[in-house]
Protein backbone atom coordinates (compact mmCIF):
# COMPACT_ATOMS: atom_id res chain seq x y z
CA UNK A 1 0.00 0.00 0.00
CA UNK A 2 1.48 3.12 -0.95
CA UNK A 3 1.88 5.74 1.78
CA UNK A 4 2.00 3.48 4.18
CA UNK A 5 5.53 3.18 4.79
CA UNK A 6 6.07 7.07 4.83
CA UNK A 7 3.33 6.92 7.65
CA UNK A 8 5.14 4.51 9.16
CA UNK A 9 8.00 6.46 8.90
CA UNK A 10 6.95 9.65 10.01
CA UNK A 11 5.00 8.00 13.79
CA UNK A 12 8.61 7.09 14.45
CA UNK A 13 10.23 10.15 13.67
CA UNK A 14 7.99 11.40 15.56
CA UNK A 15 9.07 9.88 18.42
CA UNK A 16 12.74 10.69 17.38
CA UNK A 17 14.46 13.37 20.25
CA UNK A 18 14.37 17.00 18.77
CA UNK A 19 17.84 17.13 17.94
CA UNK A 20 17.86 13.67 15.90
CA UNK A 21 14.88 14.78 14.05
CA UNK A 22 16.53 17.80 13.03
CA UNK A 23 19.50 15.36 12.05
CA UNK A 24 17.64 13.26 9.96
CA UNK A 25 15.70 16.38 8.46
CA UNK A 26 18.59 17.96 7.48
CA UNK A 27 19.93 14.51 6.22
CA UNK A 28 17.57 14.32 4.26
CA UNK A 29 18.09 17.67 2.60
CA UNK A 30 21.16 17.46 2.02
CA UNK A 31 21.18 13.68 0.26
CA UNK A 32 18.32 15.03 -2.07
CA UNK A 33 20.81 18.37 -3.22
CA UNK A 34 23.85 16.10 -4.00
CA UNK A 35 21.35 13.25 -5.97
CA UNK A 36 20.23 16.81 -7.86
CA UNK A 37 23.99 17.52 -8.48
CA UNK A 38 24.12 14.19 -9.88
CA UNK A 39 26.56 12.74 -7.26
CA UNK A 40 24.85 9.04 -7.18
CA UNK A 41 22.22 8.81 -4.07
CA UNK A 42 23.29 11.10 -1.62
CA UNK A 43 23.01 8.28 0.44
CA UNK A 44 26.23 8.64 2.22
CA UNK A 45 26.62 12.57 2.47
CA UNK A 46 23.25 12.89 4.20
CA UNK A 47 24.42 10.75 6.32
CA UNK A 48 27.56 12.89 7.58
CA UNK A 49 25.36 16.44 7.51
CA UNK A 50 23.30 14.30 10.39
CA UNK A 51 26.27 12.68 11.94
CA UNK A 52 27.73 16.32 12.09
CA UNK A 53 24.61 18.02 14.16
CA UNK A 54 23.80 14.83 16.30
CA UNK A 55 26.58 12.54 16.48
CA UNK A 56 24.46 10.28 18.87
CA UNK A 57 22.01 9.52 16.13
CA UNK A 58 23.08 6.17 15.02
CA UNK A 59 22.83 5.19 18.81
CA UNK A 60 19.27 6.62 18.67
CA UNK A 61 17.99 5.30 15.55
CA UNK A 62 19.62 1.60 16.49
CA UNK A 63 17.62 1.91 19.84
CA UNK A 64 14.16 0.27 19.11
CA UNK A 65 16.00 -2.52 16.64
CA UNK A 66 17.29 -5.72 16.95
CA UNK A 67 20.40 -5.28 15.58
CA UNK A 68 23.28 -7.66 13.97
CA UNK A 69 26.07 -6.36 12.30
CA UNK A 70 28.51 -8.51 9.82
CA UNK A 71 32.25 -7.37 9.19
CA UNK A 72 34.74 -9.59 7.09
CA UNK A 73 37.40 -8.75 4.47
CA UNK A 74 35.31 -10.60 2.10
CA UNK A 75 31.24 -11.85 1.58
CA UNK A 76 29.96 -9.21 3.67
CA UNK A 77 27.36 -7.62 1.77
CA UNK A 78 26.43 -10.56 0.45
CA UNK A 79 25.69 -12.49 3.57
CA UNK A 80 24.27 -8.99 4.49
CA UNK A 81 21.66 -10.19 2.15
CA UNK A 82 20.97 -13.55 3.07
CA UNK A 83 20.61 -12.67 6.92
CA UNK A 84 18.16 -9.83 5.87
CA UNK A 85 16.09 -12.11 4.16
CA UNK A 86 16.02 -14.53 6.48
CA UNK A 87 15.04 -12.59 9.58
CA UNK A 88 12.76 -10.97 7.11
CA UNK A 89 10.67 -14.39 8.16
CA UNK A 90 10.10 -12.78 11.79
CA UNK A 91 9.76 -9.36 11.23
CA UNK A 92 10.33 -5.85 8.98
CA UNK A 93 14.39 -5.56 8.38
CA UNK A 94 16.32 -2.07 7.45
CA UNK A 95 19.51 -3.08 5.94
CA UNK A 96 22.45 -1.29 3.90
CA UNK A 97 21.70 -3.08 1.22
CA UNK A 98 23.77 -0.99 -1.25
CA UNK A 99 27.05 -1.67 0.79
CA UNK A 100 27.41 1.80 1.84
CA UNK A 101 29.31 0.14 5.17
CA UNK A 102 31.21 2.91 7.08
CA UNK A 103 28.98 4.68 9.36
CA UNK A 104 27.28 7.25 7.56
CA UNK A 105 26.08 5.04 5.21
CA UNK A 106 24.64 2.88 7.91
CA UNK A 107 23.18 5.97 9.73
CA UNK A 108 21.34 7.06 6.39
CA UNK A 109 20.28 3.58 5.85
CA UNK A 110 19.11 3.34 9.29
CA UNK A 111 17.26 6.74 9.15
CA UNK A 112 15.08 5.45 5.91
CA UNK A 113 14.06 2.22 8.34
CA UNK A 114 10.37 2.98 9.04
CA UNK A 115 8.59 0.60 11.40
CA UNK A 116 11.51 -2.37 11.28
CA UNK A 117 12.20 -4.33 13.79
CA UNK A 118 15.82 -5.94 12.50
CA UNK A 119 18.61 -3.95 11.71
CA UNK A 120 20.95 -6.47 9.76
CA UNK A 121 24.40 -3.83 9.04
CA UNK A 122 26.99 -4.56 6.65
CA UNK A 123 30.07 -3.04 8.64
CA UNK A 124 33.60 -1.83 7.53
CA UNK A 125 36.42 -4.31 9.47
CA UNK A 126 37.67 -0.42 10.72
CA UNK A 127 34.89 0.56 11.53
CA UNK A 128 33.11 -1.85 13.61
CA UNK A 129 34.32 -1.59 17.43
CA UNK A 130 33.10 1.62 16.91
CA UNK A 131 29.75 0.94 15.30
CA UNK A 132 29.18 -2.01 17.42
CA UNK A 133 29.47 0.84 20.63
CA UNK A 134 26.68 2.63 18.78
CA UNK A 135 24.13 0.05 17.85
CA UNK A 136 24.55 -2.37 20.58
CA UNK A 137 23.53 -5.31 18.53
CA UNK A 138 22.34 -8.60 19.52
CA UNK A 139 24.45 -11.03 17.16
CA UNK A 140 28.07 -9.94 15.37
CA UNK A 141 29.10 -11.81 12.49
CA UNK A 142 32.84 -12.18 11.77
CA UNK A 143 33.33 -14.08 8.42
CA UNK A 144 37.00 -13.62 7.64
CA UNK A 145 40.30 -11.48 7.79
CA UNK A 146 42.96 -11.50 5.02
CA UNK A 147 44.53 -8.82 3.28
CA UNK A 148 42.77 -6.31 1.10
CA UNK A 149 44.52 -4.93 -1.45
CA UNK A 150 48.15 -3.76 -0.66
CA UNK A 151 47.59 -4.70 2.74
CA UNK A 152 50.17 -7.13 4.19
CA UNK A 153 49.66 -10.36 6.72
CA UNK A 154 51.11 -8.06 9.05
CA UNK A 155 47.95 -5.38 8.95
CA UNK A 156 45.49 -8.40 8.83
CA UNK A 157 46.86 -9.22 12.21
CA UNK A 158 46.45 -5.77 13.33
CA UNK A 159 42.80 -5.71 12.49
CA UNK A 160 42.19 -8.80 14.19
CA UNK A 161 43.37 -7.17 17.42
CA UNK A 162 41.53 -4.12 16.89
CA UNK A 163 38.48 -6.29 16.77
CA UNK A 164 39.70 -8.26 19.67
CA UNK A 165 40.05 -5.28 21.41
CA UNK A 166 37.01 -3.56 20.57
CA UNK A 167 34.55 -6.14 20.88
CA UNK A 168 35.71 -7.80 24.29
CA UNK A 169 33.05 -6.37 26.38
CA UNK A 170 30.28 -6.50 24.24
CA UNK A 171 27.40 -8.30 25.15
CA UNK A 172 26.10 -9.57 21.69
CA UNK A 173 26.60 -13.39 20.36
CA UNK A 174 29.48 -13.46 18.41
CA UNK A 175 29.16 -15.87 15.26
CA UNK A 176 32.40 -16.56 14.05
CA UNK A 177 34.58 -18.62 11.43
CA UNK A 178 36.09 -20.99 13.41
CA UNK A 179 37.74 -21.59 10.31
CA UNK A 180 40.36 -18.69 10.02
CA UNK A 181 42.67 -18.74 13.08
CA UNK A 182 42.70 -14.67 12.91
CA UNK A 183 38.56 -14.17 13.46
CA UNK A 184 38.99 -16.84 16.37
CA UNK A 185 41.55 -14.82 17.60
CA UNK A 186 39.39 -11.79 17.32
CA UNK A 187 36.20 -13.54 18.76
CA UNK A 188 38.19 -15.51 21.81
CA UNK A 189 37.84 -13.00 24.10
CA UNK A 190 34.20 -12.46 23.76
CA UNK A 191 32.02 -13.93 26.17
CA UNK A 192 29.17 -15.56 23.97
CA UNK A 193 31.08 -17.36 20.90
CA UNK A 194 28.80 -19.50 18.32
CA UNK A 195 31.53 -21.62 16.42
CA UNK A 196 30.79 -22.46 12.97
CA UNK A 197 33.11 -24.22 10.47
CA UNK A 198 32.61 -22.34 7.16
CA UNK A 199 35.84 -22.92 5.90
CA UNK A 200 38.88 -21.35 4.73
CA UNK A 201 40.11 -21.28 0.86
CA UNK A 202 42.90 -18.48 1.34
CA UNK A 203 45.85 -19.58 3.96
CA UNK A 204 48.40 -17.18 3.01
CA UNK A 205 47.90 -14.66 6.01
CA UNK A 206 47.46 -17.62 8.62
CA UNK A 207 50.81 -19.17 8.94
CA UNK A 208 51.24 -17.75 11.96
CA UNK A 209 50.03 -17.82 15.34
CA UNK A 210 47.87 -14.65 15.77
CA UNK A 211 48.98 -15.34 19.94
CA UNK A 212 52.40 -15.48 20.02
CA UNK A 213 53.79 -15.86 16.13
CA UNK A 214 54.91 -19.05 16.14
CA UNK A 215 54.58 -21.39 13.31
CA UNK A 216 50.69 -22.56 12.94
CA UNK A 217 50.05 -26.33 11.41
CA UNK A 218 47.32 -26.65 9.62
CA UNK A 219 46.37 -30.64 9.16
CA UNK A 220 43.69 -31.04 7.02
CA UNK A 221 40.76 -28.68 8.22
CA UNK A 222 42.47 -28.65 11.47
CA UNK A 223 44.99 -25.84 12.65
CA UNK A 224 46.57 -25.12 15.92
CA UNK A 225 49.61 -23.63 17.55
CA UNK A 226 52.45 -25.83 18.77
CA UNK A 227 54.40 -23.19 20.92
CA UNK A 228 51.11 -21.42 23.07
CA UNK A 229 48.31 -24.24 22.22
CA UNK A 230 46.09 -21.93 20.91
CA UNK A 231 43.82 -24.06 18.34
CA UNK A 232 40.60 -23.97 16.07
CA UNK A 233 37.58 -24.00 18.62
CA UNK A 234 35.05 -27.27 18.21
CA UNK A 235 32.44 -25.88 16.15
CA UNK A 236 28.57 -25.30 16.46
CA UNK A 237 27.81 -25.11 13.18
CA UNK A 238 29.09 -26.39 10.09
CA UNK A 239 28.95 -26.45 6.60
CA UNK A 240 29.19 -30.29 4.87
CA UNK A 241 29.17 -30.57 1.28
CA UNK A 242 26.06 -28.65 0.54
CA UNK A 243 24.02 -29.10 3.98
CA UNK A 244 24.03 -27.15 6.80
CA UNK A 245 24.78 -29.20 10.28
CA UNK A 246 23.34 -27.49 13.08
CA UNK A 247 24.07 -27.79 17.22
CA UNK A 248 21.62 -30.86 17.24
CA UNK A 249 23.15 -32.34 14.49
CA UNK A 250 20.79 -31.76 12.20
CA UNK A 251 21.50 -31.58 8.39
CA UNK A 252 19.87 -28.92 6.21
CA UNK A 253 20.05 -28.73 2.44
CA UNK A 254 21.31 -25.60 0.74
CA UNK A 255 19.88 -24.56 -1.86
CA UNK A 256 21.27 -20.91 -3.71
CA UNK A 257 20.66 -19.15 -6.79
CA UNK A 258 24.21 -17.48 -5.77
CA UNK A 259 27.41 -19.67 -7.04
CA UNK A 260 30.17 -20.97 -5.33
CA UNK A 261 31.45 -22.77 -2.33
CA UNK A 262 32.03 -19.25 -0.49
CA UNK A 263 27.98 -18.60 -0.75
CA UNK A 264 27.12 -22.02 0.87
CA UNK A 265 29.91 -20.59 3.92
CA UNK A 266 28.29 -17.45 3.94
CA UNK A 267 25.01 -18.94 3.90
CA UNK A 268 26.08 -21.29 6.70
CA UNK A 269 27.16 -18.48 8.91
CA UNK A 270 23.59 -16.96 8.34
CA UNK A 271 21.70 -19.22 9.49
CA UNK A 272 24.08 -19.29 12.55
CA UNK A 273 22.82 -15.93 12.87
CA UNK A 274 19.07 -16.53 12.36
CA UNK A 275 19.08 -19.08 14.88
CA UNK A 276 20.46 -16.47 17.53
CA UNK A 277 16.91 -14.89 16.52
CA UNK A 278 14.68 -17.51 16.90
CA UNK A 279 15.01 -17.97 12.88
CA UNK A 280 14.84 -22.14 12.69
CA UNK A 281 17.28 -23.07 9.86
CA UNK A 282 14.80 -24.79 7.20
CA UNK A 283 12.99 -21.54 7.22
CA UNK A 284 15.95 -19.47 7.21
CA UNK A 285 17.81 -21.35 4.01
CA UNK A 286 14.09 -21.55 2.51
CA UNK A 287 14.33 -17.64 2.26
CA UNK A 288 17.78 -17.28 0.89
CA UNK A 289 16.93 -19.50 -1.77
CA UNK A 290 15.23 -16.16 -2.89
CA UNK A 291 18.72 -13.98 -3.56
CA UNK A 292 19.41 -14.23 -7.03
CA UNK A 293 22.41 -11.14 -7.72
CA UNK A 294 23.56 -9.14 -4.91
CA UNK A 295 24.65 -5.03 -5.87
CA UNK A 296 24.55 -6.30 -9.57
CA UNK A 297 27.46 -9.37 -8.26
CA UNK A 298 27.19 -13.00 -9.88
CA UNK A 299 24.56 -11.24 -12.34
CA UNK A 300 23.75 -12.71 -15.67
CA UNK A 301 23.45 -10.31 -18.32
CA UNK A 302 22.79 -10.41 -22.00
CA UNK A 303 25.14 -8.16 -24.19
CA UNK A 304 25.58 -7.56 -27.50
CA UNK A 305 23.32 -11.19 -27.77
CA UNK A 306 25.93 -12.78 -25.61
CA UNK A 307 25.45 -13.97 -21.92
CA UNK A 308 28.15 -12.04 -19.65
CA UNK A 309 28.32 -13.14 -15.83
CA UNK A 310 29.97 -9.96 -13.95
CA UNK A 311 31.53 -11.31 -10.72
CA UNK A 312 33.59 -8.78 -8.53
CA UNK A 313 37.35 -9.85 -7.19
CA UNK A 314 38.80 -7.16 -4.79
CA UNK A 315 41.84 -8.99 -3.09
CA UNK A 316 43.84 -11.91 -3.48
CA UNK A 317 41.49 -13.87 -1.37
CA UNK A 318 38.26 -12.55 -3.21
CA UNK A 319 40.29 -13.83 -6.84
CA UNK A 320 40.72 -17.21 -5.55
CA UNK A 321 36.79 -18.03 -4.66
CA UNK A 322 36.16 -16.24 -7.74
CA UNK A 323 38.13 -18.67 -9.80
CA UNK A 324 36.44 -21.39 -8.02
CA UNK A 325 32.87 -20.65 -9.61
CA UNK A 326 33.17 -19.64 -13.36
CA UNK A 327 32.70 -22.59 -15.76
CA UNK A 328 35.62 -24.68 -17.07
CA UNK A 329 37.55 -24.36 -20.20
CA UNK A 330 36.68 -23.42 -22.74
CA UNK A 331 34.69 -20.51 -21.18
CA UNK A 332 35.83 -17.03 -22.23
CA UNK A 333 37.32 -14.95 -19.49
CA UNK A 334 37.67 -11.45 -18.84
CA UNK A 335 39.81 -9.59 -16.59
CA UNK A 336 39.57 -6.16 -15.75
CA UNK A 337 41.90 -4.65 -13.52
CA UNK A 338 41.68 -0.67 -12.37
CA UNK A 339 44.09 1.15 -9.78
CA UNK A 340 41.78 4.33 -8.52
CA UNK A 341 41.61 5.23 -5.32
CA UNK A 342 38.67 3.06 -4.43
CA UNK A 343 41.00 0.17 -6.05
CA UNK A 344 43.93 0.64 -3.81
CA UNK A 345 46.94 2.34 -6.54
CA UNK A 346 49.55 0.12 -5.94
CA UNK A 347 48.60 -3.44 -7.79
CA UNK A 348 51.45 -5.50 -6.45
CA UNK A 349 48.80 -7.64 -5.42
CA UNK A 350 48.73 -9.25 -8.93
CA UNK A 351 51.39 -11.19 -7.88
CA UNK A 352 49.52 -12.91 -4.69
CA UNK A 353 46.87 -14.40 -7.09
CA UNK A 354 46.97 -17.79 -8.62
CA UNK A 355 46.57 -16.64 -12.09
CA UNK A 356 47.59 -20.29 -13.37
CA UNK A 357 44.27 -21.61 -12.89
CA UNK A 358 42.84 -19.53 -15.67
CA UNK A 359 45.06 -22.09 -17.76
CA UNK A 360 42.98 -23.35 -20.79
CA UNK A 361 40.41 -20.44 -20.64
CA UNK A 362 40.41 -18.05 -23.65
CA UNK A 363 41.58 -14.93 -21.52
CA UNK A 364 40.99 -11.01 -22.41
CA UNK A 365 42.07 -8.34 -20.32
CA UNK A 366 41.30 -4.87 -19.67
CA UNK A 367 41.05 -1.61 -17.18
CA UNK A 368 43.46 0.80 -16.54
CA UNK A 369 45.56 -1.78 -15.40
CA UNK A 370 45.32 -4.35 -18.51
CA UNK A 371 49.57 -3.83 -18.88
CA UNK A 372 50.54 -4.97 -15.48
CA UNK A 373 47.90 -7.92 -15.58
CA UNK A 374 49.29 -8.62 -19.53
CA UNK A 375 52.96 -8.98 -17.12
CA UNK A 376 51.67 -11.09 -14.50
CA UNK A 377 49.31 -13.42 -16.94
CA UNK A 378 52.53 -13.72 -19.41
CA UNK A 379 54.68 -14.81 -16.35
CA UNK A 380 51.73 -17.22 -15.55
CA UNK A 381 52.35 -18.86 -19.25
CA UNK A 382 49.10 -17.70 -20.50
CA UNK A 383 47.41 -17.04 -23.44
CA UNK A 384 45.43 -13.68 -23.34
CA UNK A 385 44.52 -11.34 -25.65
CA UNK A 386 44.64 -7.44 -24.22
CA UNK A 387 41.21 -5.82 -25.62
CA UNK A 388 39.85 -1.66 -25.07
CA UNK A 389 36.53 -2.34 -24.66
CA UNK A 390 34.15 -5.26 -23.12
CA UNK A 391 32.48 -4.55 -26.68
CA UNK A 392 35.74 -5.71 -28.27
CA UNK A 393 36.12 -8.50 -25.97
CA UNK A 394 32.69 -9.71 -26.39
CA UNK A 395 33.09 -9.89 -30.52
CA UNK A 396 36.57 -11.42 -30.37
CA UNK A 397 35.58 -14.10 -27.85
CA UNK A 398 34.50 -18.05 -28.28
CA UNK A 399 31.31 -19.12 -28.26
CA UNK A 400 29.62 -19.92 -24.11
CA UNK A 401 28.64 -17.75 -21.48
CA UNK A 402 31.67 -15.14 -20.58
CA UNK A 403 32.97 -14.61 -17.29
CA UNK A 404 33.99 -11.05 -16.66
CA UNK A 405 35.77 -10.72 -13.19
CA UNK A 406 36.87 -7.04 -12.34
CA UNK A 407 37.86 -5.21 -9.11
CA UNK A 408 36.12 -2.49 -7.49
CA UNK A 409 35.74 0.13 -10.08
CA UNK A 410 36.44 -1.89 -13.04
CA UNK A 411 33.35 -3.65 -11.71
CA UNK A 412 31.24 -0.21 -11.67
CA UNK A 413 32.13 0.08 -15.19
CA UNK A 414 31.28 -3.27 -16.76
CA UNK A 415 28.34 -2.75 -15.26
CA UNK A 416 27.25 0.89 -16.57
CA UNK A 417 29.08 -0.59 -20.04
CA UNK A 418 26.30 -3.52 -20.02
CA UNK A 419 23.34 -1.76 -18.71
CA UNK A 420 23.84 0.83 -22.21
ZN1 LIG B 1 50.82 -19.61 19.39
Amino acid sequence: MPGTDSEATAAREASLPARAKIAVTAGRVAAALSQKAGRGSGSVIGGKVALKLDPDLLATLAEHLDVVLVSATNGKTTTTRLIAEALRAAGPVVSNALGANMPAGITAALAGGSDAKFGVIEVDEKYLAGVARDTRPKAIALLNLSRDQLDRAAETRMMAEKWREGLKDTDAVIIANADDPLVTWAASSCRKVVWVAAGQAWKEDAWSCPSCGGVMQRPGDDWFCQDCGFRRPQPHWALQGTHVIDPQRGAWPIQLQLPGRANLANATSSAAVAAVFGVPPQVALQRMQTVTAVAGRYDVVSYLGRDVRLLLAKNPAGWLETFSLIDQPPAPVVLSVNAMDADGTDTSWLWDVDYERLAGHPIFVMGQRKLDLAVRLEVAGLQFQVVDTLEQAVQMAPPGRIEAIANYTAFQQLRKAVAN
